[in-house]
Order: structure tokens, then C-alpha cells, then sequence
């Protein structure tokens, strides 16, 4: 069993952004990330509203991030981040279980994110990776000559359809509503590049013999049902909270979002939360912050517990040092 400081489960936006400022205060940060790192981010195309960020592609601001969390000072905080998927934390002992390993940490961050949510229709388990993906960006390449369809009506739909553009021969979009929710620039966007929108219109079936070859389509304001040839299908219909590791550790839940306190503790002494499985708000400069303030939170409850057993410690911790907390403890 190898013991760490901080274990942080998930190399999101959040667990990364929490482990700059765990690592800075000196503790050993350990990342682990079952997929891979970035997260969501990563597969961002391009990211328009992160501060001090031009307009560019999601997985170049994750590299740069990647960078400053795992080098070495000065040029970053000498984190650690393993390919490694977390399968159980036993919060009373604080030890995560993964495939490969053990650790023994004494605080636990769970940043787990979200997954993009299914819709739940007759042959889309059967197809995913056969014509059926959620991430136009990892598939994308494989459009050329090929007809598409997405479906959603928010700026991720939108930006899949506008990639999606850039190699299929065709993309159509569904949205069940008579109005896109992504921002009007972006509606301009696809209706430049050609990309056939319509409303009012529900994915019911996919249909297919190996790989996919047909959409049953649903008018839901005709109550008209017809059948389409296509190739591929992107599913882009939101996002869902990953919280069923916590939830499978015990960790209270509270409209399917992780509980946490003000100092972003879950239910239980030690372990703590922060990003989308929060309920933060799902964008990259929120799980970002989210996660800097669970850093700051977990690097003086470390401080706090090694000065309540008498030991001390190096370096400052959030510009406070050993000998405020002694009073904080003093004053009660
Ligand atoms: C296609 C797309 C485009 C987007 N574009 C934008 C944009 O332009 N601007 C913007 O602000 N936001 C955008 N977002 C939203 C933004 O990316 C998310 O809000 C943000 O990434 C959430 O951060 P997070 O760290 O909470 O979770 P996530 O990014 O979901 O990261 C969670 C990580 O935890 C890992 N994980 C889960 N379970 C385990 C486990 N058991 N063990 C180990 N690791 C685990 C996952 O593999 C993942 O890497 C976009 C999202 C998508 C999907």
C-alpha cells in the first residue's frame, strides 16, 4: 500500500486545478485518471470563454495544464498523475482502490465529473462505437463521405455538427424543441456551413446490421414517424453526474449531486468533492475554481490534523503558518 498526502480521483479540470494548490502547499498529490486526462475539456473543440485563453482547442489549454501540474518546480508543482481507474475508497480508512494498486491517503478529492448523458432509445447501446458516439471529436476523422446526424440543441451539439461538417458529406441536427438553446452565433455558425436543422424532431430507434444504417425519426408536432439512411449518430444531449463511486462509498447524495460542505467535504471526515459531480456549473472556468478552493480547503484540514497530533510542518499553507493554526486550535 503506498501512502500519499492527497489521492485526487479524476484529472478533470477540477481534480487538476485542485492539485496545483495542494502541491504548491508542499503535500504529495497523486492524481488518477480512468480515461483520460482533461476529461471533458480534452474533447472540447474550441473553448471560447476560459479567461486569458484566446479562442482555441480544448486539449490544447488541458497539454498546458498537464504540463504545470505534473513538471517539476519551478516550471510546475511536481504532481503525479497515473493511468489508473479508481474502483472503491474505503472513506472511514481513506484508501483508494484501483485495478493495479492501493493508497493509503490522508485526504481523498473525488472529481469525478460527468459523462455525456444516453438517450435511452432501442439500438443505441448495440451500436455505440459501430456509428454511435457522444464525442464528435474523437471520431470525427472517420466522417469523410459519410452522412451524420446529431442530436441536441446546445452550443456542444452545435460545435459536434460544425465539426462533424468539416469531413461528412452531410449533417443534419434534431432538436426536440422549436428552438436551439446554443447561443444565436452559433445557430449563424451552422446555418452557414450548411448544416440542415430540425425541429421539433425526436431520435426513436437506430437501426442497423453490424454498424449503423437507419434513424427512426419522430415529428412531435405531426406525430409523423419516417425512417432515414445514414452512417453515424452523435448523441449530444447533455451531460450526467459520475457519482457512482461516491455514492458506492457511502458518500451522501443530494439530487444526484455529491454533498459537500463549505469547505467542500462530502459526509464523511477527510474526503472531499469538487467540479460537476458537485453541481458545479458545467463549465470549464467553474470546475477550475471549484476545484482551486477544495486545494485550499484539504491543504489547511492537512495542516490542521498534523498540528492537532503535534507535528509540524513545512512551508506555508495558504500564507498562514504552524504557529497561527496552534492558536486557532488554542482559541478553540
Ligand atoms: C464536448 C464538450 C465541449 C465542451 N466545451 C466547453 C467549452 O467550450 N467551455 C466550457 O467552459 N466548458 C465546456 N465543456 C464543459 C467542461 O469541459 C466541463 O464543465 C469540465 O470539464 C468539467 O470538469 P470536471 O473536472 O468536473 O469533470 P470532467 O471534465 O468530466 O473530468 C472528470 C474526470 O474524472 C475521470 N474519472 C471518472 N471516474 C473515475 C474513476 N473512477 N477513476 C479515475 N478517474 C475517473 C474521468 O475520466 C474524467 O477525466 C465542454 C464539455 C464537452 C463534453
Amino acid at each position: 500500500m503506498e501512502i500519499k498526502d492527497v489521492v485526487i480521483v479524476g484529472a478533470g479540470p477540477a481534480g487538476l486545478s485542485a492539485a496545483i494548490f495542494t502541491s504548491l502547499d508542499g503535500w504529495d498529490t497523486l492524481l488518477l485518471e480512468g480515461e483520460w486526462v482533461g476529461g471533458q475539456a480534452a474533447i472540447a473543440y474550441t473553448v471560447m470563454n476560459y479567461p486569458g485563453f484566446p479562442p482555441n482547442d480544448g486539449a490544447f489549454l488541458i497539454e498546458n495544464l498537464q504540463e504545470q501540474v505534473t513538471s517539476p518546480p519551478p516550471k510546475g508543482v511536481g504532481a503525479e498523475i497515473r493511468q489508473e481507474k479508481a474502483i472503491k475508497i474505503d472513506t472511514e480508512k481513506k484508501t483508494v482502490i484501483t485495478d493495479e494498486n492501493q493508497y493509503e491517503a490522508k485526504a481523498v478529492i473525488i472529481a469525478t465529473g460527468s459523462t455525456m448523458q444516453k438517450l435511452g432509445v432501442p439500438g443505441e447501446g448495440q451500436f455505440v462505437g459501430k456509428g454511435v458516439s457522444y464525442y464528435a471529436k474523437r471520431d470525427y476523422e472517420k466522417f469523410s463521405g459519410k452522412k451524420v446526424l446529431v442530436v441536441g440543441g446546445g452550443n456542444t451539439t452545435a460545435k459536434s455538427a460544425l465539426l462533424a461538417k468539416t469531413k461528412a458529406e452531410e449533417v443534419f441536427l434534431i432538436h426536440r424543441r422549436d428552438s436551439m438553446r446554443a447561443y444565436p452565433t452559433m445557430v449563424r455558425r451552422l446555418q452557414k456551413a450548411n448544416v440542415d436543422i430540425r425541429y421539433n424532431t425526436e431520435l426513436k430507434e437506430i437501426k442497423g446490421d453490424g454498424t449503423v444504417k437507419r434513424a427512426v425519426l419522430f415529428d412531435n408536432k405531426t406525430n409523423e414517424e419516417k425512417e432515414v439512411p445514414l452512417d453515424w449518430i452523435i448523441i449530444c444531449v447533455g451531460t450526467e453526474p459520475n457519482t457512482k463511486l461516491a455514492e458506492e462509498s457511502g458518500l451522501a447524495v443530494d439530487e444526484s449531486f455529491v454533498k459537500v460542505d463549505d469547505s467542500m467535504m462530502t459526509s464523511k471526515q477527510g474526503i472531499f468533492a469538487c467540479g460537476e459531480i458537485t453541481g458545479c456549473d458545467n463549465h470549464l472556468v467553474s470546475c477550475a475554481s471549484d476545484g482551486a478552493t477544495t486545494g485550499m480547503a484539504v491543504s489547511e484540514y492537512l495542516a490542521l490534523e498534523k498540528v492537532k497530533k503535534g507535528e509540524m510542518f513545512k512551508g506555508a499553507i495558504n500564507g498562514k503558518y504552524a504557529d497561527e493554526y496552534l492558536q486557532i486550535l488554542k482559541e478553540g
